[in-house]
């Protein structure tokens, strides 16, 4: 079965275009006392961007915390704040949620959109296409780039007892606003984390056994203005990282990732790492499946002047290392398109105990 995939329908991209989200919103609101409920990132609290928020009586601005990746009972309770301001009868369910921030902040606003329509909790809707109702309209504004959130058909997770996705047609965004201008301001080393995330992800699908010409025709195109970021620094250097995540998104959205993200997924989970600096710290160790892009990486890591952190697994207890396994070799879709339908015989559980005890 070819993988019949829901896009993004509607998209403004261009320097300012912040600006239009008033109007953009003006069509949704479907009668006077309709509401908005604006989800964005803490560290915008209390500068100008929360100002320009296009705020109308009535409608809600939550600053979410995001030092944390999103978990399935922050979502619970953040649906729970939106009902009781707003009503939990389907009539009294907000116009929209708009998500504004990095990956994390996007998908606790498609989470939310999501459970706001569908009984019980996030964590009953961890899986594939398992939410039954259409979630309220959300609309996706990235401030960071990389992670591809704005594109994918994903939230990602952590649970009481997995770090996975809710993955369905009804995650994924009705609009996007991509404005390189929100780009300014984030410090260096998140932008390089963030936006190796990206570059991962074109590398793991480029290499991998699922590609297509769909996956590739996205993923040269991300690539390449990846480099462009981070080895030669060009003035438009945000509007390209903002196209290159949107790239590498659709490039994986029709293949996978590979071994970093089944890596990294482990780090995440047992020591909390973010995403994007979990996926810096396992793809340095891995030359032996990606040699090209561990090389051009460091060189990378080399121009923006990034030092990764070491020895963060070497010295764990046995417990938590074997539970980082476990994460990572549930992850077979990863596996498989990276070393192919053999997978196992390659990729053992001593040899990603010793992959993690370089890290
Ligand atoms: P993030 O959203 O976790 O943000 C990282 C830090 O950057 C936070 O402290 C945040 O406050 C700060 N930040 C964001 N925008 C800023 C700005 N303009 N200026 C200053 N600081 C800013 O980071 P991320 O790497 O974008 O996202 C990681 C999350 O995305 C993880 O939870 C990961 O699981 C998820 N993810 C989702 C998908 C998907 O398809 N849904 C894909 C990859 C990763
Ligand atoms: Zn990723």
């Amino acid at each position: 079965m070819f993988r019949n995939f829901k896009v993004v329908p509607r998209i403004v991209f261009g320097r300012g275009s912040f600006d239009q989200l008033g109007d953009i919103l003006s069509e949704e609101r479907r009668h006077p006392d309709s509401r908005m409920v604006f989800l964005i990132d803490h560290v915008f609290s209390g500068k100008p961007l929360a100002d320009r928020i296009p705020r109308e009586s009535g409608d809600m601005v939550i600053f979410v915390d995001t030092d944390d990746e999103p978990k399935t009972s922050y979502v619970d309770q953040l649906a729970s704040r939106i009902r009781e301001g707003t009503g939990s009868a389907p009539d009294d369910l907000p116009d929209g949620i708009i998500g504004i921030g990095g990956g994390s902040a996007m998908d606790l606003a498609k989470a939310v959109s999501i459970m706001l329509t569908n009984p019980g909790s996030s964590a009953d809707y961890q899986g594939w296409d398992l939410p039954g109702n259409s979630a309220v309209y959300h609309v996706g504004i990235p401030t960071l780039s990389g992670t591809g959130a704005e594109v994918s058909r994903t939230t990602v997770l952590t649970g009481p007892e997995k770090k996975l996705g809710i993955n369905s047609d009804f995650t994924v965004f009705d609009q996007l606003v991509l404005d390189p201008e929100l780009l300014e301001g984030v410090p260096l080393d998140q932008r390089f984390y963030t936006g190796m995330d990206c570059y991962i992800h074109c590398v793991e699908s480029l290499t991998g056994t699922f590609l297509n010409m769909f996956s590739q025709s996205f993923g040269e195109k991300a690539l390449e203005l990846c480099r462009e970021v981070f080895l030669d620094d060009p003035s438009d250097s945000d509007d390209r990282l903002m196209m290159a995540s949107y790239f590498g998104g659709m490039s994986i959205a029709y293949s996978q990732v590979g071994v970093c993200h089944a890596l990294s997924y482990g780090l995440s989970f047992v020591l909390g790492l973010h995403h994007g600096i979990g996926n810096c710290v396992a793809f340095d160790y891995l030359e032996e499946f990606y040699p090209d892009g561990v090389k051009e990486f460091r060189r990378m890591m080399k121009k923006q002047g990034i030092d990764l952190p070491r020895n963060i697994v070497s010295g764990i207890e046995e417990e938590k290392l074997e539970k980082m396994i476990d994460i990572a070799l549930v992850l077979e879709p990863l596996w498989e398109n990276a070393l192919g339908s053999n997978w196992k015989e390659k990729m053992t559980r001593d040899k990603i105990r010793s992959l993690y005890l370089k890290m």
